[in-house]
């Protein structure tokens, strides 16, 4: 976990124990260099204030004198900051169908291809659709994927119906007996009109022709736009019934902070992370793994 993080642990923990150790009692100043070290981390204003309020209540409750001391009670203040209930993979075991939605550029074609290697480990018969055919060379991309994860892929023509595309991917995934059908599909938030009927239409022919396979919708989101990310996933929550994320590229920014100010702002899990590009460096996601690697 803490390998694809490195950036981020070394400004988090520097910054973090150098206030530990570089105060002697915990006053007003005390809490705002924490302040500024969780908001620099791109942790953000509001879960920044959430997670100060609640550190200050617990450093009260238990008569605590140290800043050292604090360093355990901030980290159990992150971690309840994250909290989103108990994050399911439920597509890891049930025949089901994985949407992926997300805009050009965060990732989502190099997700897709991760998640396929990953499913195909753990034994499972993948089936890709390449969705997204509104993006020249989408599906070319998506094919060296299917090809590099060792699973088919069902395309269509470059500015083919994306539903069209989805329903023969329905078909070959019934007809060869699929565990999982993972939809790459396109994102364009500049017409979230079309792109909400889009995936209505999409919808409604997995509902009508594969009733009884489980669903699932993640966004991919670059962890490096920071805020944006957060503004991109409250788009897509509008057009789309999203029940996780899949943060990328957190290999490349030291502002880890973004993932605890998702899952607190949406409240919905970031379930994968990306940290590097091959196929290999696509990791689940715990919370609490994920905070104790930060500070540990
Ligand atoms: P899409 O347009 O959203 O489908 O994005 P792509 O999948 O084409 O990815 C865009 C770029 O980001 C490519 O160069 C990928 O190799 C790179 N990329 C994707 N995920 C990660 C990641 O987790 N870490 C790093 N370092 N690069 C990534």
């Amino acid at each position: 976990m803490v390998a694809g993080l490195t950036k981020t642990r070394d400004s988090f923990v520097s910054g973090i124990d150098s206030i530990f150790s570089g105060f002697s009692s915990i006053d007003d100043d005390f809490y705002e260099e924490i302040e500024e070290i969780l908001i620099m981390g791109d942790i953000g204003v509001r879960a920044t204030q959430e997670i100060l309020e609640n550190l200050q209540q617990k450093v009260k409750e238990n008569h605590i004198k140290q800043p050292e001391e604090c360093k355990e009670l901030l980290i159990q203040s992150i971690k309840e900051q994250m909290e989103v209930g108990e994050t399911a993979y439920r597509f890891e075991h049930e025949k089901s169908v994985v949407l992926v939605v997300g805009v050009n550029g965060v990732g989502k074609t190099t997700s897709v291809g991760k998640l396929a290697g990953k499913l195909k480990a753990q034994g499972r018969k993948v089936v890709l659709a390449a969705a997204d055919t509104f993006r020249a060379a989408a599906g070319a991309q998506l094919e060296e994927w299917a090809h590099r994860a060792g699973v088919d892929m069902i395309g269509g023509q470059e500015g083919a119906d994306p539903a069209a595309v989805v329903y023969d991917a329905v078909a070959a995934a019934k007809a060869r007996k699929a565990d999982v059908l993972l939809c790459d599909t396109a994102g364009r938030l500049h017409n979230k009109k079309n792109l909400m009927e889009e995936l209505k239409k999409i919808n409604r022919i997995i509902d009508k022709e594969y009733p009884d396979a489980f669903r699932e919708t993640l966004v991919v989101l670059d962890g490096t736009t920071g805020q944006n990310a957060l503004a991109q996933a409250k788009q897509f929550m509008e057009v789309a019934d999203i029940t996780g994320i899949i943060l990328t590229k957190m290999d490349g920014t030291a502002k880890g902070g973004i993932a605890v100010a998702i899952q607190s702002e949406l409240g919905i899990p970031v379930k994968y992370i990306g940290v590097g590009e091959t196929i290999d460096d696509l990791q689940k996601f715990d919370s609490e793994q994920f905070v104790d690697a930060l500070f540990s």
